[in-house]
């Protein structure tokens, strides 16, 4: 997931005005636009994983660039207002990319991702500060501006904080691991050995099939769907691609398919890469298909 890690370590950059504003205003016109492009990039990768959530990659395009255009217009006096916009945009884009964190942290077991919705404690601290400051709100008591400088310091750190805690975080998202033949096996051992009971009729040459059957043990379990992925996902880089499609559009990798054997039902991926969920229940390392384990004797 290098362009989402790249995206946030570009955010931690950019977050770094706060302290260092006349050094980093300039390149912040830069690393701020792009690093909204990357993470809204680096999270439509995984939106197949992410379920509903997975799809609030297009708010953080739309409202990051809001966010963009109404700041630079504001600074060029163009719309004065456009501070206002700015804040509300960037406001409802953290709050629904700390969702995507919580998401990600859940579903793709990312722990350190538990951490990043911090950013919520800086655009909070942040936004209130400069509210106030704009709408050149007085104090009653004798408290001053300067008083306030901890406080907008630290909401700038949490910030930072976070942003590197998810630049590091989604270098740990990788596709999910091969499962190996381990898994099949110890299934095989917990299939329920459901061969009907004996007819007291039938010829005696048949549990003599049923032991020639036994010795080929993939024969004796098939696969089935309960509900089909839409995606492939590229193990290497994690990028989506169409079902049917050979190789990766980012990188270039060759999706798998087996030719013959236990596979995936529907995108062909042998059965090794798929990832158990619970007893005979698997999903398809591949295209996230959701595949129960059926035996073909039962
Ligand atoms: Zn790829
Ligand atoms: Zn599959």
């Amino acid at each position: 997931m290098r362009s989402l890690s790249l995206g946030y370590f570009l955010s931690a950059v950019n977050a770094l005005v706060f302290f260092f504003p006349t050094i980093l205003f300039f390149p912040a016109l830069v690393t701020y636009p792009a690093s909204i492009v990357l993470r809204g990039w680096g999270w439509r990768s995984l939106r197949s994983r992410l379920g509903p959530v997975g799809l609030l990659y297009t708010a953080i395009w739309c409202l990051g660039v809001l966010t963009y255009l109404a700041l630079t217009l504001s600074f060029l006096e163009m719309f004065r207002d456009g501070i206002w916009v700015a804040l509300a945009a960037w406001a409802v884009y953290s709050i629904l990319e700390a969702s995507l964190y919580l998401r990600a942290a859940g579903k793709l077991r990312i722990r350190l991702l538990y951490a990043s919705p911090i950013n919520l404690a800086g655009v909070g601290t942040l936004g209130a500060l400069i509210v106030m400051m704009w709408s050149q709100f007085r104090f009653p008591s004798e408290v001053r501006y300067g008083d306030l400088t901890p406080l907008f310091f630290g909401g700038a750190a949490c910030l930072v904080a976070s942003a590197l805690i998810t630049a590091v975080a989604a270098l740990q998202i990788r596709a999910e691991k091969p499962t190996g033949e381990r898994e099949l096996e110890s299934l095989l051992v917990t299939l329920p050995r459901s061969t009907p009971p004996q007819p007291p009729t039938r010829p005696t040459t048949r549990p003599k099939e049923a032991l020639t059957a036994r010795t080929s043990r993939t024969a004796l379990i098939g696969l089935e769907v309960v509900s089909r992925g839409d995606m492939l996902v590229c193990p290497k880089c994690g990028a989506s691609a169409p079902i049917g499609a050979e190789s990766c559009p980012e990188c270039g990798e060759r999706f798998k398919k087996a030719a013959s054997g236990l596979r995936c039902p529907v995108c062909e991926a042998p059965f090794s890469v798929a990832k158990p969920i619970s007893a005979g229940h698997y999903v398809c390392g591949q295209c996230f298909s959701d595949i129960r384990v059926v035996s073909r004797a039962s």
